[in-house]
């Protein structure tokens, strides 16, 4: 099923010139949403929780920080951007009886509502607008004239102009120059779960740090080994973004276009699609997000372990002094 693309021309901005709205949390996606916003001429509150690391930042782009409760009562667009897996408990613990009546409650990821972490009255509306890509792209894109392209989707409309504030909203981050693509809920946080465990975050360093120890471990030095198996995922992220994978096919020499070929199956064969769709199982029946929410309430024993794994890999010794040398200059 393919979506048609949505750009400023086809949003209304008034939805939400009159508006105010409530950023909750000011991290990666708050900070940079907020700044939008208030470029586009949008009435910005920011609510915190008290002593919130993040409100020096706040202060410092301008903002008069909130509490959480009352930027919420304050708004008609209630934007909550704090991790997901805290969401249902702010949620639950306050911001539900404070938000007024009819306001429009928006994510930025829709594994909350999906779930069903949240269930939110009847008189809300509940929208996503989902930037692909983090807070620092969205706002470097924006003071540049451009925009990430963005996910929208209405989970409950009682108003009757949900999917209309939707579009406004990401307008106003500046997706609407790039294009915005109509979502559901269920669609943008199922692709986005099995995205972050079977292909970027997951997979793609596991490779780099298998063919860096592939190397070292025969005798390679550690830096030969860090500029072809990490560095240059750059030039091919690149490649791949501004021309596709056929077009940095051609991009390449014959000699690494026939190594394409040549590895083409051989580790992501039948077994590695296999395991995708067991991941994409995993999170379609929800035992993927009742892992993450365990993780959460325990303290993160297992997000903490997977940090001190990747930290202490030889690559990221390499990778640091690579990195000051580089600085140097
Ligand atoms: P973040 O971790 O950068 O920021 C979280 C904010 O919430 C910070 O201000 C932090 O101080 C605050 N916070 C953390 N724990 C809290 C708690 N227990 N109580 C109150 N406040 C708390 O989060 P983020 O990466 O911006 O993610 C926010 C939402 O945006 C999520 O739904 C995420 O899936 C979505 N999203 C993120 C990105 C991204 O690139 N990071 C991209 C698209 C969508
Ligand atoms: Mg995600």
């Amino acid at each position: 099923m393919t979506n048609p693309i949505l750009t400023d021309a086809d949003i209304d901005p008034s939805a939400i010139h009159d508006k105010t709205v409530a950023i909750i949390g000011y991290g990666n996606q708050g900070r940079a949403q907020a700044l939008n916003l208030r470029d586009s001429g949008v009435n910005v509150l920011i609510g915190l929780r008290p002593g919130s690391a993040s409100e020096q930042a706040a202060r410092d782009d301008g903002f008069a920080p909130l509490a959480m409760t009352e930027a919420a009562a304050r708004a008609d667009i209630v934007m909550l951007l704090v991790p997901d897996e805290v969401q249902a408990d702010l949620w639950n613990g306050g911001l539900a009886d404070a938000v007024r009546g009819g306001a429009t409650i928006g994510f930025a990821h829709g594994l909350a509502i999906h779930y069903g972490l949240i269930a939110p009255r009847a008189d809300l509306d509940i929208i996503l607008v989902a930037p692909k890509g983090p807070g620092k792209a969205l706002r470097a894109d924006f003071e540049r004239g451009s925009g990430l392209i963005g996910l929208i989707a209405v989970a409950q409309d009682a108003s009757g102009s949900a999917r209309a504030t939707a579009l406004a909203y990401a307008g106003a981050l500046g997706c609407g120059r790039a294009g915005i693509l109509e979502s559901s809920f269920q669609e943008e946080t199922e692709a986005d779960l099995f995205n972050e465990q079977g292909v970027l975050w997951g997979v793609i360093p596991e490779l780099i740090e298998a063919g860096f120890d592939t190397l070292v471990d025969a005798g390679f030095a550690p830096e030969i080994a860090y500029f072809e198996c990490l560095t240059e995922v750059k030039l091919l992220a690149d490649l791949i973004y501004e021309r596709g994978i056929a077009g940095m096919r051609v991009a390449i020499s014959n000699t690494a276009e026939f190594g394409a070929a040549e590895g083409n199956g051989r580790i992501v064969g039948d077994a590695a699609r296999a395991e995708m769709k067991r991941i994409l199982g995993e999170v379609q029946d929800g035992s993927f997000v009742n892992k993450l929410m365990a993780d959460a309430r325990a303290g993160y024993p297992a997000l903490k372990a997977s940090r001190q794994r990747a930290a202490a890999h030889p690559v990221e010794a390499v990778a640091a002094r690579m990195r000051a040398l580089r600085d140097q200059n």
